[in-house]
């Protein structure tokens, strides 16, 4: 077992602020998919459906990574997949990917997860997973340094999502919720905003992830959604390359305002609720509690924690 550190108490306490911002964003997109929230949301972000609003399998992953760092304040591998196979046992019904269904019920039956994982997704997955869970990480090692963020992300992702696109989606993810606490007194400067595409780009490893990211620092902030995704992507394909710089480039560009990014996420289809999961995690930690509606927060399923 490992010791905790001093602060551990401090760090859950920004891992449950990161999940309140990624559950929020992941059961309020997820409504967007079923009912015309989706046109009430852009004319007017109260006027959305009436809670509770259920969480969906981003949330309930999420809960599993902040499980593990409350148990261990680490990310040991072997606990971590024992606890997303029970979360998925618990509760199957989530929205978990096809593949999810296939290496979480493996896992759950005694499989080993470095076999179920090559099984299920020889060569890796690259699917979006390893990015829309890892707010409460980013938070807890919010204050390490980079490279321990870095490397934190690494194992969280290697469970399930050890292609290096994977991999390299949940790093960018993560340095992305660090910086936005790190910056958070600051979070309305425009280079500070700007800066948050530096810091990512340089903790993420190459590969597509990170060319999308490139690309993505490179569109104004002041282009339309229906702009930027064509470029970018939307998460439509599902995976990493698709779903982190487009997620990126709204939470930098709205990193103040956790409404407008989640709005705006909203509005750029795909894979919402984790496009919104993943962004709402992430400026969350910019903007604390206080930035996340709260008629939103009472519309949420409850979280148990
Ligand atoms: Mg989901």
């Amino acid at each position: 077992m490992n010791t905790l550190p001093p602060d551990h108490t401090g760090r859950m306490a920004r891992a449950a602020l990161a999940l309140d911002g990624l559950s929020v964003g992941d059961a309020l997109g997820e409504t967007c998919f079923r009912t015309h929230n989706w046109e009430a949301v852009q004319e007017d972000p109260r006027a959305t459906t009436r809670g509770p609003w259920p969480f969906t399998d981003d949330t309930v992953m999420a809960l599993g990574i902040y499980e593990v760092l409350y148990e261990y304040g680490t990310i040991d591998q072997d606990r971590l997949a024992r606890v997303f196979a029970a979360r998925y046992k618990a509760q199957p019904w989530r929205g978990y990917g096809a593949g999810a269904h296939r290496l979480l019920d493996q896992i759950g039956n005694g499989i080993d997860w470095r076999n179920a994982a090559e099984c299920v997704f020889p060569g890796g997955s690259y699917g979006n997973g390893s990015a829309m869970r890892i707010a409460p990480l980013a938070a807890y090692f919010a204050e390490a340094d980079y490279s321990e963020i870095a490397h934190q992300a690494r194992l969280s992702a290697g469970v399930t999502h050890a292609h290096a696109e994977g991999l390299a989606g949940a790093v960018a993810t993560a340095i992305a919720g660090a910086y936005a606490w790190r910056n958070r007194d600051r979070r309305a400067d425009e280079t500070v905003k700007r800066g948050l595409f530096d810091e990512v780009l340089a903790h993420t490893p190459r590969g597509d992830v990170k060319k999308g990211i490139e690309h993505a620092a490179l569109l104004d902030f002041s282009l339309s959604i229906e702009t930027v995704v064509p470029l970018i992507g939307n998460g439509r394909r599902i995976s990493c390359q698709d779903t982190v710089p487009f997620c990126l480039w709204v939470a930098a560009n709205h990193l103040d305002d956790y409404q407008t990014a989640i709005v705006r996420t909203i509005r750029g289809g795909g894979d919402i609720d984790t496009n919104a999961a993943i962004v709402g995690g992430i400026v969350a930690l910019a903007t604390g509690r206080e930035g996340v509606p709260r008629d939103w927060l009472a519309d949420r399923e409850e979280l148990v924690i």
